[in-house]
């Protein structure tokens, strides 16, 4: 077997895996596969009728890789230390709601989905509406560039942010195989960072709790469609939230981001029900707003880091992260982007994966916008397209162990928590390294193109 003295250099490959013996792969394999059904590294299985009807009944593992990914450990610092500034520009930025409004102002005209989000938002400005105790529990995801070698951030995920269960799992999974099968690797199981994402979240999750400070109310998770929200809920005069006559404390949005998760008026009552609230909601409707595409576009522009942030040093810090970032009413960049379309990526003002626009499409869709010449365009982004390096892995699906060139992308976690004046809990907390098939645009782990990860850092 073939590795190089320090496992990897740079973004060279971990290993070398045409030289990595295959009864070792096959054995490792079946190890990690039962790992994962002891340690409970498992999904629903959508092939399974029963499946998340009855507890304990069809479940798979998740999709993982069977070796963690080498990952330069100044840029994961790097990502780490952003991370607090990170969540203290969301507050900031949560708290200027005509910025919000602004920004998005064009947006709304032409997508409807945040045009419902911004109401809520203008409702509660109207009534001027306090969130004293802010929870923020977010996710920054990062592309290392192959050719510059920054570190360029894809998005700044403040609701759902998933994976944080799933992640220390795979961290643990690795370190597992590592341990035993380290020495014929030539890899070392402690170059693999620790991922307390799960009980960091947790954690900051209870401190909101008891920051409400009413040890009878309970932390509510929605999970799907908020219809019984709508049909229990009751907001009494002085905003306490009651459902299905329990008291709540803390919200936690598992759903809400996305269109489908409001098929009738009946969720959209029940989101605004709740944000009339004095509940702490994760989100608020203006932590919401601050992580969509277009306020990251607009934070990019020249001086508005400036008005949220006071100190020079983060500022610089989080503008480095920034890849090329533009409106479509930049018409020299769509010049470009219909010559190069490569380059770039067109992104509607959507989350969960699987809504952006690649390659040909980018160029066919300005076009169209062009020519169609309504405010449709408002609805975008442009953004240029980061090119990590392509690196041999062996990604583990439904018992199977498959060879392919992959990407991957980085996430971290952190958790923000604010009562009034006093910040509680600022830190970043773990991370989540998926790592999908090189040819695939987008990397959905849920959406089969992409696997969970851990880092081995170099
Ligand atoms: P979502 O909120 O739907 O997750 P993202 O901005 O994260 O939206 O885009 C989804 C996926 O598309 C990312 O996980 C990444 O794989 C790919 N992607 C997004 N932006 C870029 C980019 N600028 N360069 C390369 N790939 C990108
Ligand atoms: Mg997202
Ligand atoms: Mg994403």
């Amino acid at each position: 077997m073939a590795t190089d003295e320090e496992g990897v250099v740079g973004a060279k490959p971990l290993l070398d895996l045409h030289g990595v013996d295959q009864n070792l792969v096959e054995k490792m394999a079946f190890d990690s596969l039962v790992w994962s059904s002891l340690h409970g590294l498992v999904v629903g299985d959508r092939t399974a009728q029963r499946s998340g009807k009855v507890p304990g009944v069809g479940m798979v593992h998740a999709p993982f890789s069977l070796l963690p990914m080498s990952f330069p450990e100044n840029q994961f610092n790097m990502a780490c230390e952003v991370a607090p500034i990170f969540n203290e520009l969301v507050d900031r930025v949560s708290l200027d709601g005509k910025f919000l409004q602004d920004s998005l102002s064009r947006t709304k005209k032409v997508d409807a989905f945040t045009a419902r989000l911004l109401d809520i938002h203008s409702k509660m400005l109207e009534i001027n509406k306090k969130e004293d105790i802010r929870l923020g529990l977010h996710r920054s995801d990062y592309m290392l560039d192959e050719q510059t070698k920054l570190l360029l951030q894809i998005e700044l995920n403040t609701i759902s942010s998933s994976f944080s269960g799933l992640s220390g799992l795979v961290t643990e999974l690795h370190r597992s195989l590592l341990i035993h099968y380290g020495e014929q690797l030539g890899l070392d199981s402690r170059k693999i960072p620790g991922n307390t994402a799960v009980s960091q979240f947790a954690e900051a999750l209870a401190k909101a709790w008891t920051e409400y400070n009413n040890p009878r109310a309970v932390v509510m998770v929605v999970v799907q469609t908020e219809e019984q929200i709508d049909t229990e809920g009751e907001l009494l005069p002085d905003g306490t939230l009651l459902v299905g006559g329990q008291e709540i404390a803390v919200v936690y949005f598992r759903a809400g981001y996305t269109p489908t998760d409001y098929p009738s008026e009946s969720e959209w009552r029940a989101r605004l029900l709740m944000e009339q609230s004095s509940a702490v909601k994760c989100p608020s409707i203006s932590y919401h707003l601050a992580g969509t595409k277009k306020i990251q576009q607009e934070l990019a522009k020249p001086n508005v880091l400036e008005r949220f942030l006071d100190n020079k040093e983060e500022i610089a810090k989080v503008r480095k992260c920034f890849a090329g970032l533009w409106s479509l009413d930049d018409s020299e960049i769509i010049s470009q982007a219909m010559e190069r379309p490569e380059l770039y990526v067109m992104k509607p003002q959507r989350e969960g994966g699987g809504n952006n626009i690649y390659g040909e499409d980018v160029r066919e869709t300005l076009l169209r916008l062009r020519k169609e010449g309504t405010e449709e365009d408002a609805a975008y982004i442009l953004m240029q397209r980061i090119f990590p390096s392509v690196s041999p892995t062996f990604l583990m699906r439904d018992g199977i162990c498959h060879k392919d060139h992959a990407i991957s992308e980085l996430g971290i976690y952190g958790a923000y928590l604010r009562s009034k004046e006093k910040v509680i809990v600022n830190e970043q907390c773990g991370y989540l390294m998926r790592t999908k098939v090189a040819s695939s645009n987008e990397g959905g782990v849920a959406a089969g193109f992409a696997v969970l990860d851990s880092i081995y850092l170099t």
